[in-house]
């Protein structure tokens, strides 16, 4: 059985096609400025070299046949024909309430996917044209909806609710929600899987770290809670997001930088995070760069960065009561060494303790717990798509 996976943003499309019965990716590629002048397409049979298609894509459906028509190519092709296509599995940003697992796609799914876009506009548009694209295109392939937020739904109101009038709550749907969801579920499931316990006797914290970031408790295999809130932009310092700051920080803004909302909401989301406090880059290896160069201000954001996740990890233990393990995935957490070390060194009255020499890898899934550690800590790469393939499958089988 192979499965299409398919993450559509407003200009681009990444997908892998995926043989679930050995869990093979045979091919990945990314379409890059769709309805843009200079589109291409990018495709990279497993194991061969990548192969670079330049021609116009004015639309999300041009864009989709060019991936069908790579994958189905006579010399770079992986598959004969669409017919060896089972399904497709298309990422979508923001479920709201309505999803708390992945679900076959029909015209109904299709209007509560619509209907979540108020809460995610950049995102929820271009994942549902993408997947009316495919539809159009594979009219009888089923089409499955795996969420970022699904996972998180399983979080206590406790968890979720803000302390601002509840009418909002039930008139705007304000509350956390959480991102990232498919990443934590892959992550906590591998480790449980590496820790040769059922994931139903574990207390796991998961920090996915990359340019985006987010910290999840994950109880009994089940999301209580997670750092990011009723947007991306809430919890740990991000790549050039704020994570939290006091709330009262936008009015005040407004006011002494005569910002407008538009202006104050891009402040926080684009221009902040490493990338405003650095003053260098929004990407971590610059801020290590700069570092190791003696630059000071590098120096606090890589300490800002490290002590807010170390606390997430602490209030998570209290959340659970109790810690049995931390995964660290994505950009950061898979490949930065000294991350890892200084937000562990935070936590060891808990009972972590990391063996500096395990803890020298990158990229791969590795336990670096010292001998005899009481919480044990990991490096798991995380894997949304194929996440997203084994979501579907199992969803087709039913
Ligand atoms: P996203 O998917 O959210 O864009 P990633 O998970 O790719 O982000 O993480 C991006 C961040 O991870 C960057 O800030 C980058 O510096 C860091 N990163 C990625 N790869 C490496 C690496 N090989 N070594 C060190 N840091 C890395």
């Amino acid at each position: 059985m192979n499965i299409l996976v398919i993450n559509c943003g407003s200009s681009s499309l990444k997908y892998q096609l995926i043989n679930m019965n050995e869990e093979k990716v045979y091919a990945k590629g990314l379409c890059e400025r769709i309805g843009i002048d200079g589109s291409r397409l990018k495709h990279t049979p497993s194991g061969k070299d990548t192969i670079i298609i330049e021609a116009p894509m004015p639309n999300h459906k041009e864009a989709v046949k060019m991936v069908l028509d790579a994958l189905t190519h006579e010399e770079y092709g992986v598959v004969k024909s669409m017919d060896e296509i089972s399904a497709v599995g298309h990422r979508v940003v923001h479920g709201g309430e309505s999803f708390s697992e992945s679900v076959i796609i029909d015209e109904e799914v299709k209007k509560a996917i619509e209907a979540c876009s108020e809460l995610a506009p950049l995102h929820n548009p271009p994942n549902l044209i993408g997947i009316e694209a495919c539809q159009h295109l594979m009219p009888n392939t089923p089409m499955v909806a795996v969420f970022d937020t699904a996972f998180h739904q399983t979080m206590p109101n406790y968890a979720y609710l803000y302390a601002i009038p509840y009418e909002l709550y039930e008139k705007h749907k304000i509350r956390r929600y959480g991102f990232h969801g498919t990443s934590h579920k892959y992550v906590a499931y591998r480790a449980a899987e590496l820790l040769g316990k059922p994931i139903e006797e574990l207390k796991i914290v998961t920090c996915h770290l990359g340019n985006g970031a987010s910290v999840c408790a994950v109880k009994n295999g089940k999301s209580v809670d997670t750092s990011m809130g009723f947007t991306p932009l809430a919890g740990l310092v991000m790549g050039t997001r704020c994570g939290d700051i006091d709330p009262a920080i936008v009015t005040y803004l407004q006011d002494k930088e005569n910002l407008s909302a538009q202006e104050v909401d891009n402040l926080l989301n684009k221009k902040s995070g490493v990338l405003g406090l650095s003053g260098i880059s929004s990407d971590f290896r610059d801020i290590e760069d700069a570092v190791k160069e003696g630059n000071e201000k590098a120096a606090v954001t890589m300490d800002v960065f490290n002590y807010i996740v170390a606390k997430y990890v602490g209030a998570y233990a209290a959340a659970m009561n109790g810690l049995d393990a931390i995964v660290f995935t994505a950009g950061l957490g898979e490949n930065n060494h000294e991350v890892r070390r200084d937000v562990c060194k935070y936590l060891e009255f808990l009972g972590v303790k990391i063996d500096e020499e395990k803890n020298q890898c990158r990229g791969v899934e590795r336990d670096f717990s010292a001998e005899g550690a009481k919480i044990r800590t990991l490096v798991i790469p995380t894997n949304e798509e194929l996440m997203i393939a084994r979501e579907t499958k199992n969803l087709l089988k039913k």
